[in-house]
């Protein structure tokens, strides 16, 4: 039987929530969509959290909303999905690459400073496979140059590093509710942020630039409203909504299921000739959303191929954003450029990771790891 790469947690809870929503008048953003939102925000300790349509979503959005625009550099990471970079340009903005650490495959914050120039505007961290970048750093550097910061927290809603939580020392936090996510809708996504007037310019950004909500004028009377800026059409739906309420309130449950599973793996698959996983540093909460070895590049692939084969869902997360076609060609990258990134990008293969796995399918998998491997 074939192990899944992933599966969803949507439980029967879940199934009647939405249900609900189908059975009422009111299927666009609306009074579920705020429940939702005031409940992410109390699990960050964020003020504010904006449910919109994707992670790539909030991330054009926050830029826009702190004012990132054509001219202006965005300091991010190659390892990543493409979406983090992609964003960046879809705000008309230049992003600029830094390479990773060895040991995490996290931004190098000791990197950045070197690559600030006159129009740098923001640092965009991505917490990867759910490890929090070194944010005390990155803020003490964005201050020291006036620079925003937007945290790409796609992976680690559940994530902390000496203390500090995931979005705490950010202008705006970005995440993903994608079907493969820790807590999903299939597609969907909010940021968090602690400035009012941001959080009041992404929720009218989110739909259209309008000043007033769909559910202001269904739940009022019908009253004129007015467009002050040109927004997009990214607003979270009750649907969504009603998918992730049940799944935010059992967030610690699922987190400490993978944790355990993270523990199995790693008991697993130790001791492995020439495999080598990503160090957990001392102070973070890590949370435990993708599970990657590496592996030696000249035998990566044929491992790709050989568990699929055996029916083993497998993926790679990632092959460096730079080194992807339309960046090669529009922006001239090419191998060597961030070694750290395409080493890790040439070995990495992220394994079936998810809740509901158990201790002897982790076991198969490993084992069918180390033979395909050798
Ligand atoms: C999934 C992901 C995104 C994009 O999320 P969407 O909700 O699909 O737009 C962005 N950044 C990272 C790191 C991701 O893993």
């Amino acid at each position: 039987m074939k192990i899944e790469f992933f599966r969803h947690n949507i439980g029967q809870d879940d199934i009647d929530r939405v249900n609900e929503v189908l059975r009422s008048i009111f299927l666009t953003t609306g009074q579920v969509v705020g429940e939702f939102e005031e409940g992410f925000a109390e699990y960050l300790g964020a003020r504010h959290a904006i449910g919109v349509t994707s992670c790539t979503a909030a991330l054009h959005l926050s830029l826009i909303a702190l004012n990132i625009g054509p001219g202006d550099e965005v300091i991010t990471t190659p390892m990543s999905f493409c979406a983090t970079a992609n964003a960046v340009l879809h705000a008309g903005a230049r992003p600029v690459f830094v390479d990773v650490e060895e040991e995490t495959g996290n931004l190098n914050a000791d990197l950045i400073e070197a690559a600030i120039t006159d129009r740098t505007k923001a640092i965009l961290p991505v917490h990867l496979y759910g490890q929090m970048c070194d944010m005390k750093k990155i803020r003490a550097l964005a201050d020291r140059y006036r620079l925003k910061i937007i945290e790409d927290a796609a992976h680690s809603i559940e994530s902390s590093r000496d203390g500090v939580k995931v979005g705490e020392l950010a202008d705006a936090a970005c995440f993903s509710f994608y079907a493969t996510k820790n807590i999903t809708s299939g597609e969907g996504g909010a940021i968090s942020t602690n400035s009012e007037p941001v959080a009041e310019t992404l929720r009218m950004l989110r739909q259209h630039g309008i000043n007033k909500g769909a559910a202001d004028r269904y739940t009022k009377r019908y009253e004129h409203w007015d467009m002050p800026l040109l927004g997009w059409k990214y607003n979270m739906d009750n649907i969504q909504a009603a998918l992730l309420i049940g799944q935010l309130r059992r967030i610690e449950d699922l987190m400490q299921q993978r944790d355990q599973n993270w523990s199995c793996y790693e008991d697993a698959l130790q001791g492995i000739a020439d495999v080598r996983l990503l160090k957990t540093l001392p102070g973070v909460r890590h949370a435990r959303h993708l599970l990657t070895a590496l592996v030696p590049p000249e035998k990566r692939d044929a491992l790709l191929w050989g568990m699929q084969n055996r029916q083993v869902g497998v993926a790679v997360n990632y092959r460096p954003i730079h080194l992807l076609k339309y960046y090669r060609e529009t922006y001239g990258y090419c191998e060597g450029a961030y070694p750290v990134a395409e080493d890790i990008g040439l070995r990495t293969i992220s394994l079936p990771f998810y809740p509901s796995l158990d201790e002897a399918t982790i076991r198969n998998v490993s084992q069918i790891f180390k033979e395909e491997l050798h």
